[in-house]
């Protein structure tokens, strides 16, 4: 397994749980080495099913948070157009942070911190080949790449490369909201708000803790920082603010006090990207199928990684006779091809409704972003 994030690591999860030997290769040098990001949505028929696979539901269910469905939605004047919350006992898409998941996919498994990879060589019937940044090259019956969005095990089966969307998103966070800023806590709420311009927009997310991610997301090229410092936070705040300029003041209280700021802009992979089966080497998650980060990426990851898992599992202790010789490794290629039609074919479909989304939810017309909204949300 190359890549440590929720796909790596459910199916690694998994796989232990079956009592399957599993080695996680992660780049991260620690478990800690980088803040682990902000909250997930994890939905009822996805990320909750693979946690179900994991053993790992009740754990979730009390360490999520309901009340983070909240959504919020204004007009660039502050005007509150939806006010959506969760009924008691809605449980279909609750908020965890992406640090909490982790400590609870990590369990008691073994990750090779550290171990960057740089290519990985299908060897035919001799396993594949792993080459690191770092020390010799490693053999495997099986790899699979959940290595993200630069995987560099897609290359072993795919020439694919993610492209830019025309999107960027500027991320920022405020600490200890309720004290500290307690009106853009009174606005944000219970989970998100969301506010649409003509092509940007404006979101925040509250974290547990009283930790509050925003998200500002608008269309420019890819160079459109070249005459900024990203590195200097003030730089980046007046530029962000010059370009949300004449939104309401309460709004824009998100950027002021917003602390560093991280540029990320959005690039995904083609709408259902496929490839040639290649034995002895697969991928999962954002390796293969990048998309607009809309609340599918770590859900798909996930119930792949738990699906992968246990199709493996299952196919292993029904052909014991077959071992880990070429019956075996057969058996273990005919159910890696399975699972890859029925990734594709389901992640095809988030990758169109995603990426049509975006389109919406960053549009010229700011009504599209409401009427997204609604179709998702009827009230
Ligand atoms: C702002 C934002 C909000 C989002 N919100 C949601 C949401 O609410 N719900 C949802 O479902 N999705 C959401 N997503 C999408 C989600 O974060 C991703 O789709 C998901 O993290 C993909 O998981 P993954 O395991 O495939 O890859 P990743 O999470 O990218 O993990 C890849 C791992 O591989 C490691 N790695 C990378 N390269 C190497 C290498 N060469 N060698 C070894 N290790 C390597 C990385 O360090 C990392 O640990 C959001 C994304 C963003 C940006």
């Amino acid at each position: 397994m190359v890549g440590g994030g929720p796909g790596g690591l459910t199916f690694a999860h998994v796989l232990h749980r079956h009592g399957y030997p599993v080695t996680v290769l992660e780049r991260d040098p620690s478990r800690d080495a980088r803040p682990p990001g902000g909250t997930l949505d994890l939905q009822e028929k996805m990320g909750q099913v693979a946690l179900d696979k994991a053993g790992l539901l009740p754990w979730f269910q009390a360490l999520s948070r309901p009340e983070g469905q909240a959504m919020r939605i204004l007009d660039t004047d502050g005007a509150v157009l939806r006010d959506w919350r969760p009924r008691p006992g809605e449980r279909a898409n609750p908020e965890i942070d992406r640090g909490q998941l982790r400590e609870l996919l990590l369990g008691s498994l073994e990750v090779q911190w550290g171990r960057e990879v740089t290519r990985v060589e299908p060897g035919g019937g001799d396993g594949t080949v792993v080459h690191f940044a770092d020390g010799p090259p490693q053999r495997f019956d099986l790899v699979v790449g959940a290595d993200g969005a630069w995987s560099r095990t897609r290359p072993a089966v795919s020439p694919a490369r993610p492209h830019y969307t025309g999107v960027t998103t500027v991320e920022t966070s405020l600490d200890d909201i309720d004290t500290a800023h307690p009106g853009l806590a009174e606005l944000v709420g219970e989970g998100s708000l969301g506010v649409y311009g003509v092509n940007r927009s404006l979101v925040a997310q509250r974290n547990s803790g009283g930790h509050v991610k925003v998200y500002a997301r608008f269309r420019a090229p890819l160079d459109w920082h070249a005459h900024l410092d990203l590195a200097d936070p003030e730089a980046v705040r007046s530029s962000l603010l010059a370009m949300f300029d004449g939104w309401a003041d309460s709004v824009l209280g998100l950027l002021r006090h917003g602390t560093a700021f991280a540029h990320r802009p959005l690039h995904v992979l083609p709408v259902s990207h496929t490839w040639t089966h290649v034995a002895g080497v697969t991928l999962l998650g954002d390796a293969a199928h990048l998309m607009p980060p809309l609340g599918a990426g770590a859900n798909l990851a996930m119930l792949e990684g738990a699906e992968l898992a246990e199709a493996i599992a299952t196919s292993t202790s029904t052909s014991t006779s077959s071992g880990t010789g070429a019956a075996g490794l057969a058996e273990l290629d005919a159910t890696v091809r399975a699972f890859e039609e029925t990734m594709w074919a389901r992640a095809a479909k988030w990758a169109q409704i995603t990426s049509a989304g975006l389109e919406r939810l960053v549009s010229p017309d700011p009504a599209e972003a409401v009427a997204v909204f609604d179709e998702v949300q009827p009230s």
